[in-house]
């Protein structure tokens, strides 16, 4: 497996405050990792800044090119893609327009037939094609947020918290989504408050404590580690 995201030595503050502290990470092609840790440990700080949406220090590579100059928006082109905690639709648009919105880096046919997989892999999606996007459930905003973001056909799909605010039953068809996703060949990038879930999705994890990776492991092991189970997992 190749190396698709490689992030070394990343440090992001925000003024005089440092959110992120010298954290490295890797993600191979067609893997899903998960960066697990309480509010406020820096995981959507460092997604942002992977993205470029945040001024960074330290080295970001991806798919063999650094980063450093290259613009979030074309780090997009390039197959880099974020899937933020807010979910950030066009409330007032329909669901298919925000699809296409998602689609617009790409040429007209491969749009189109991305639209057609889009709405195969989210049912949903394809009922309320004509809905607006603003009167969806949060389960249905989490799936027309990752159905956006798939229209821009990435290679890695960075996802911060798809599970918040979810009842349990749509966290597990979103998660039963990722892996199905993993199928397909994109990598996934997935930050998570809800680490049994998380951990169990994923090959390898990451667990973020004040800005800094604490523990890194196979998700297996991490699982069974102890002190992951009483801080992480309810289990002390
Ligand atoms: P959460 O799950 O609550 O989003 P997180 O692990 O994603 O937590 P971040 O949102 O990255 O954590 O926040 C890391 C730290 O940076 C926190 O102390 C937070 O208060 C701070 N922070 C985040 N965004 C900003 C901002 N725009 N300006 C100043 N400080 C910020």
């Amino acid at each position: 497996m190749s190396e698709l995201l490689i992030i070394d030595q990343l440090s992001v503050a925000y003024g005089h405050v440092e959110a992120v502290t010298g954290v490295s990470l890797k993600v191979m092609a067609g893997e899903i990792v998960t960066v697990i840790g309480a509010n406020g440990a820096g995981k959507s700080t460092l997604l942002n800044a992977a993205l470029g949406l945040l001024p960074s220090h330290g080295r970001i590579r991806f798919d063999g090119r650094d980063m450093a100059a290259v613009e979030a928006e074309d780090r997009v082109g390039l197959g880099l893609c974020l899937v933020a905690e807010k979910r950030e639709l066009f409330g007032t648009m329909t669901v298919e327009d925000n699809l296409v919105l998602g689609g617009f880096r790409v040429d007209r046919k491969a749009a189109a037939e991305t639209l057609v997989q889009v709405f195969d892999r989210f049912p949903r999606l394809k009922e309320r094609r004509s809905q607006l996007a603003g009167t969806l459930s949060g389960g249905e905003r989490q799936m027309l947020a990752m159905g956006r973001a798939l229209m821009s056909r990435p290679r890695l799909l960075m996802l911060d918290e798809p599970s918040l605010g979810l009842a349990p039953k749509i966290v597990a068809d979103i998660f039963a989504i990722i892996a199905d996703l993993r199928a397909t060949g994109v990598a996934i990038l997935l930050v998570e408050q809800n680490a049994r879930a998380a951990l169990n999705a994923a090959d390898r994890a990451y667990v973020m404590e004040l800005g800094r990776i604490s523990l890194e492991g196979p998700s297996v092991e991490l699982a069974r580690d102890p002190r992951i189970a009483e801080s992480y997992l309810g289990l002390g």
